[in-house]
């Protein structure tokens, strides 16, 4: 059975927060799987997101990077950074939490994604234990409302529509304990490759 969404559109636009700042998503769209209620698409920059938790996709020394881990701690302030030294580290396929300072959410949970190397060296089970594990973090310290952005999916290569699938097979399992799981995409295309694959379940 073919299931409908429910897309709520608004104009997208890219600005530029600043000379050196990075690009800001002025508007944002949501896209709701209407079957599951709990697990959305939201278009826009994930710092500006009111959830109890966003999921940081960092590197294992925790110390800050580009992309998306960049972006929060640029929002978050250098108490973020401080905090995470103080974490000192974490492995690949494993997550740990901080509070999220000067941001929205009250709390980051760093996970450190795979390197893409062509797939047979653990990245799939690697990108799953990354929302497992972020889920169990979460879980343990009362987080209701989530949003992850595309583990590894940018500079680490992961082929999106692959981590896609593996991003919504483990939100699915964890959907009845939370009140809301966020796919946060940077571009519409990301959009785009969320869409595909509900659809494919839809015709399944
Ligand atoms: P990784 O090193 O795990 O690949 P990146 O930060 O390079 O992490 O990219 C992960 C994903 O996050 C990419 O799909 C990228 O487009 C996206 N991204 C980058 N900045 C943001 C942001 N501010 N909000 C949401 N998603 C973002």
């Amino acid at each position: 059975m073919r299931l409908s969404i429910a897309v709520k559109r608004m104009p997208v636009t890219l600005v530029r927060a600043g000379v050196n700042g990075p690009p800001r998503i002025s508007h944002s769209f949501e896209v709701t799987f209407k079957y599951r209620p709990m697990i959305r698409l939201i278009l826009g920059d994930i710092t500006s997101l009111t959830v109890d938790a966003v999921v940081n996709a960092a590197n294992t020394s925790l110390l800050g990077g580009g992309g998306v881990d960049g972006a929060i701690h640029r929002v978050a302030g250098p108490e973020l950074l401080e905090a995470c030294k103080k974490v000192g580290g974490c492995p690949t396929g494993e997550a740990r939490i901080t509070p999220g300072f000067r941001l929205p959410s009250k709390w980051v949970i760093h996970t450190v994604g795979p390197v893409w190397r062509g797939g047979e060296h653990d990245e799939a089970m690697l990108l799953e234990s990354c929302y497992r594990q972020s889920f169990e973090v979460a879980l343990a310290n009362g987080v209701r409302s989530i949003a992850f952005p595309g583990i590894s999916t940018g500079v680490y290569g992961y082929p999106k529509p692959a981590a896609a699938g593996i991003a919504l097979t483990v939100m699915e399992g964890y959907n009845e304990r939370f009140d809301e799981i966020v796919c946060c995409c940077f571009s519409e295309q990301d959009i785009e490759v969320y869409q595909a694959i509900q659809d494919g379940h839809d015709d399944e």
